[in-house]
């Protein structure tokens, strides 16, 4: 994945239409949370099995596939007003995670991090 790139082509689609002046942080961080919330809106009421099982629902999987990318364009957005390195900042967050979640205590197990 070029991330460079879908970050060109997303401000590039701002800057044409001349949005910049709309998406602050704040807003870009509200935008991402309504896309968010319309992704689970997909899988409201709708059973564990059938979510998933996206592939026998191909309307759905439509759906789905746009929500994501709808969210991951804010994210895109928000990361190029913040000079956030996405592929920087995933690594560092990772090395957290796999602290908080040593293999040893969190294999199998559902718990959060402060009730092992
Ligand atoms: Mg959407």
């Amino acid at each position: 994945m070029d991330l460079g790139k879908l970050k060109e082509l997303v401000n590039n689609f701002a800057k044409e239409r001349d949005w910049d002046q709309f998406h602050s942080v704040k807003n870009l961080s509200m935008a991402l949370s309504v896309e968010s919330s319309e992704l689970l809106e997909i899988f409201q009421w709708m059973s564990e099995a059938d979510s998933n099982n996206l592939s026998s629902q191909p309307e759905k999987m439509q759906k789905v596939e746009e929500e994501v990318a709808d969210i991951f364009v804010y994210l895109l957005r928000i990361a190029s007003k913040t000079n956030i390195n996405l592929e920087e900042a995933v690594i560092r967050k990772m090395e957290k995670n796999a602290k908080k979640y040593p293999v040893e205590l969190a294999r199998g197990n559902s718990k959060k991090y402060n009730e092992f």
